[in-house]
């Protein structure tokens, strides 16, 4: 296995794929049985894996959004992206109207099939130019955001970097922690509302051109949503009203009296506990007598990748091998750096069959949370690495959000390893920033539904059904003096509003099944561990729903998962 920092990068060009897709789709349709056309299909794997050049400088690329060669890279395959998305699609074209498509289906399954047929759906030939268009728009949006900064005692901080300012136990602090982030959003409002200006115009056209009556269906084949639709997510989204905003309302009661204040403000909604939110405290193993200093150091980068390694390590011998893999070859950027862009994701090299995480450790409880997070998504790639059937790493979101969010839960016993005596505090703010989640994702849900549905709405009409919605969602929350916050341009804060459209559902519904595993856990640890592995192996050969019930977990989509879900952490949480 190749270092990350080995593995070697040269560009992939557009016509040499071209030549190759050409020669692959003339091959199959000279196919005289399926076998042949499979064995096809198997030559599509490598080409795949020789496309890996592309991750690998989408990876390098958001390591220094500055780096002027990667910058260029990355402007060529966002231009040749959509070119190369239309041939995987005019070769699956091939496959969906084989006349060998019944036996074929026999080796793979059905499900691949109408993975298949929806990306058919989704996308074809003519939307080239709006994705080509909508790629440069999200490349000014990486720039601008990734370069953010925030003033604060006279210098300039990074903006990712103040969130462990914006959780500090004074209150004062995080108050004008928070009102300076605003304030560094604020700044760039104009540029943020005019490039998501420009997405919604582009994603309406998207829908026109392929004759959806909006964005909103269209998405819905973009996000290869197969087993419900829009009618069970609305419905879901009335459940999560019915039964979790009113527990949160009650758990914030909670942590109001264990913060011993009268009311909260939007800037005590990061902090859980009077002295502080836990943060990690771990030092690498033998830091302590070490001559170098930066080991000692509690909760620095490499003390917290130690204690990644022994968590997984500690968890199973699966997980163990995984960690092993990922950090003895380099398959993790955590570090937080100039020019860096902001948050954490997983990626796969194919050509390694290598997950990768990007992240970045802002010495907040953080570290911990997305090494867990992302770790869950790397684990199941890892798990799948000997897969024959390569089609079967095809994720879908809100079932790969299940193996990551799964996976904080399952990391819960070994928080000690990070936390140390404070790991029950972390467990408590953890349950409770579930809730929030599942709640804040029904809200961004909502609104893109109602955006994308009135494509015409201007910039002040967006804030202004932001602010309701907030209301709705969280009938509590107050603004206070933060001006940016309650004219209620919050979504302009999140990158899935403008990346991902309509992802944030599915860790709504990845959220449910993640604490069914976790409320599974309290009553059979060594079965529940034994569905997680299976449903990580499952995955990409049944639709979500099939594949959660098949776990042994309940139905996002039935009142009685959300209601006995509730009432669990109720009494979980509560004293
Ligand atoms: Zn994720």
């Amino acid at each position: 296995m190749v270092h990350f920092t080995e593995m070697p990068y040269e560009r992939v060009t557009y016509e040499e794929i071209e030549v190759r897709y050409l020669e692959l789709m003339e091959e199959f349709r000279k196919a005289t049985d399926a076998e042949s056309c499979l064995a096809v299909m198997r030559k599509r794997y490598q080409l795949t894996a020789d496309m890996t050049a592309m991750d690998l400088c989408y990876v390098r690329h958001d390591m220094n959004v500055n780096d002027a060669f990667y910058a260029a890279e990355q402007a060529y395959y966002d231009e040749i992206g959509p070119k190369l998305g239309d041939l995987s699609n005019q070769f699956e074209r091939l496959i969906l109207a084989s006349p060998y498509r019944k036996d074929i289906e026999e080796k793979l399954g059905s499900y691949v099939f109408s993975i298949m047929e929806a990306g058919q759906s989704g996308f074809d030939s003519r939307l080239i130019p709006l994705a080509q268009e909508e790629n440069r728009l999200l490349a000014r949006y990486n720039q601008l955001t990734s370069n953010a900064t925030v003033e604060w005692e006279g210098e300039k901080r990074k903006r990712n970097l103040m969130r462990l300012i914006a959780q500090s136990p004074d209150r004062e602090v995080r108050k004008a922690a928070s009102l300076a982030i605003s304030d560094s959003w604020e700044a760039q409002r104009e540029e943020l509302e005019e490039i998501f200006e420009k997405l919604l115009e582009n994603r309406r056209r998207q829908a026109e051109v392929m004759g959806f009556s909006s964005y909103v269906e269209l998405s819905y084949y973009r996000m290869m949503r197969i087993g419900y639709g829009p009618k069970e997510v609305e419905a879901f989204r009335e459940l999560v009203k019915k039964h979790f905003v009113p527990l949160s309302r009650r758990l914030e009661e909670e942590r109001k009296k264990r913060l011993n204040l009268d009311h909260l403000y939007i800037y005590d909604s990061g902090v859980y506990f009077p002295e502080g939110n836990p943060v990690p405290v771990c030092v690498e193993a033998g830091g302590k007598d070490a001559d170098t200093e930066k080991k000692a150091v509690p909760g620095s980068t490499a003390a917290c990748l130690e204690a990644t390694r022994r968590m997984y390590t500690e968890m199973s011998p699966e997980t163990g091998q995984f960690i092993a893999f990922l950090l003895d070859n380099g398959l993790a950027d955590v570090e937080i750096r100039d020019g860096k862009r902001d948050g954490g994701y997983m990626t796969t090299f194919e050509k390694y069959r290598a997950p990768f995480i990007f992240a970045n450790f802002d010495g907040t409880m953080e570290n911990a949370y997305i090494m867990c997070h992302e770790g869950g998504h790397a684990f199941q790639g890892y798990l799948k690495r000997d897969e024959e059937i390569r089609e079967h790493c095809w994720n879908t979101s809100e079932m790969a959000e299940t193996h990551a969010m799964a996976m904080e839960f399952f990391a819960m016993p070994y928080m000690e390893l990070f936390f140390g005596d404070r790991a029950q505090d972390y467990r408590t703010m953890h349950l409770e920033d579930a809730i929030r989640l599942i709640i804040n994702q029904c809200l961004q849900d909502e609104f893109q539904q109602r955006v994308y549905e009135q494509p015409e709405m201007t910039m002040e009409d967006c804030n202004a059904l932001w602010a309701r919605l907030d209301r709705e969602y969280f009938p509590d929350k107050d603004y206070d003096s933060n001006v940016n916050l309650r004219e209620g341009r919050g979504w302009q804060h999140i990158p899935h509003i403008y990346h991902w459209p309509f992802y944030a559902i599915d860790y709504a519904l990845a959220e449910i099944e993640a604490l069914g595993y976790y409320r599974w856990m309290h009553e059979d640890p060594g079965a529940s561990w034994q569905s997680y592995l299976r449903l990580c192996k499952e995955s990409g050969t049944m639709d979500f729903p099939s594949l959660v019930k098949g776990a042994g977990l309940g139905s996002p989509f039935e009142e009685e998962t959300l209601r006995k879900l509730s009432e669990w952490m109720l009494g979980k949480l509560s004293k």
